[in-house]
């Protein structure tokens, strides 16, 4: 092999290890779509455990409380370009029974991607866990059409609306919990992250009751975002809980 081979294969290979980890190659519709982000990452295409999922055919069980005790945290948001993320401070806490995580973020994906029986919702929102050990844990959080949303008022005006654009605004604080129904009954099942790398081992709580935005307030964010919802996955014998109020 002269100089120029070797140069090329090794040119090659870069490219081959950037694609194989670059988390960045992939996207919601065409050759990066959703069909080929296993070309990203296996597990999207051969785990057994992905998410998102119909919700159906549940065990009715008595759970733990779920509680959520967030802080109010200043606005950090970022246009992900294929979605825009809220960053929280640190400290706000999720507990189910002795188990606790902390809130990272929360994000929004038009339309939903999880369905209960034949509704689908036009918007679902992720509130990201994450616990001392390293376990995953997810709240979503469904939107449907109607009065408007008074948290998301206070939040769209500080949207970032270019690709890859920051918006912090340390003068206003919001609270998570304004983006969750007063009703915490929820669904529970053993699932996946939505994006690439599709890690499983999340622990999903699907709260059963919808919030309610306006369709402008639906129609802006999507405008930004684009729609960004995952197919729905194979279920593959998983239990889903449906947690009866205690
Ligand atoms: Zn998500």
């Amino acid at each position: 092999m002269n100089w120029k081979q070797s140069l090329g294969s090794f040119v090659a290979a870069t490219a081959l290890a950037a694609s194989a980890t670059g988390q960045d190659n992939w996207s919601y519709s065409g050759t990066n779509g959703p069909g080929n982000w296993g070309a990203t990452s296996s597990v999207c295409a051969n785990g057994s455990m992905q998410s998102p999922i119909v919700i159906e055919g549940t065990e009715p069980v008595y759970l733990n409380r779920l509680e959520t005790n967030y802080l109010v945290s200043p606005l950090v948001m970022h246009n992900e370009r294929r979605t825009v993320r809220f960053d929280y401070a640190p400290g706000s806490k999720m507990k189910i029974g002795t188990k606790e995580f902390e809130l990272k973020n929360f994000h929004f994906h038009t339309p939903a991607e999880h369905r209960v029986l034949t509704t689908s919702y036009p918007m679902e929102i992720h509130f990201d866990h994450t616990a001392a050990d390293g376990s995953l844990a997810r709240i979503a959080v469904f939107v449907k059409e109607g009065a408007a949303n008074i948290a998301a008022d206070e939040l769209w005006p500080n949207l970032p609306i270019e690709p890859d654009q920051s918006s912090r605004r340390a003068e206003i604080k919001f609270n998570a919990r304004d983006l969750m129904p007063n009703e915490r009954t929820f669904y529970r099942y053993m699932g996946s992250e939505t994006t690439p790398p599709c890690t499983e081992g999340v622990n999903w709580y699907v709260f059963k009751a919808p919030i309610e935005f306006s369709s402008q307030q639906i129609a802006v964010i999507r405008g930004i975002m684009g729609e960004n919802a995952r197919p729905l996955q194979p279920r593959n014998n998983r239990m889903i809980l449906d947690a009866l109020p205690n």
